[in-house]
C-alpha cells in the first residue's frame, strides 16, 4: 500500500487524528496523532491507516478495566464462584452450572 502523506493529514482513523507526518524515515513514516481522549501518540503511519494502532493506548486501558471473567473454585465456601468482568456474580455447587451462568452473562453483554 502506498501512502500519500499529504492526503492523510488531518484525517481521522478510529480515535486518532493525524496531525503531522515525519517522512524522513522512508520505510516507516511516523504519524504524530492526537487522540479523542486528549492524549498523543506517534506510531507508524501504516499502523494507523491499517487500524493496528487505534488509540493512544486508552482503548486498551478501557478494555483492561473491565476485569476478568472466569469460574474458579472458592475453597473457603467450597463452591464454584463466577466472576464476570471483575464482579462477583454468584456461588454454585456445580462447575458446569457455574460455566453456564458465566456464558449467559457474556452473551448478555456482547
Ligand atoms: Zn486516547
Amino acid at each position: 500500500m502506498k501512502l500519500n502523506s499529504e492526503k492523510l493529514l488531518g484525517k481521522q482513523f478510529n480515535l486518532l487524528t493525524i496531525e503531522e507526518i515525519d517522512d524522513h524515515h522512508w520505510s516507516r513514516k511516523i504519524a504524530f496523532c492526537s487522540c479523542e481522549c486528549g492524549g498523543h501518540t506517534s506510531p507508524r503511519l501504516s499502523d494507523v491507516v491499517r487500524g493496528h494502532t487505534r488509540s493512544c493506548g486508552c482503548l486498551n486501558k478501557k478494555r483492561a478495566k473491565k476485569g476478568k471473567s472466569l469460574v474458579h473454585w472458592n475453597s473457603r465456601r467450597r463452591k464454584y464462584e463466577v466472576i464476570y468482568q471483575g464482579k462477583h456474580i454468584g456461588f454454585f455447587y456445580e462447575e458446569a452450572l457455574a460455566k453456564q451462568v458465566l456464558l449467559t452473562q457474556e452473551n448478555k453483554n456482547v
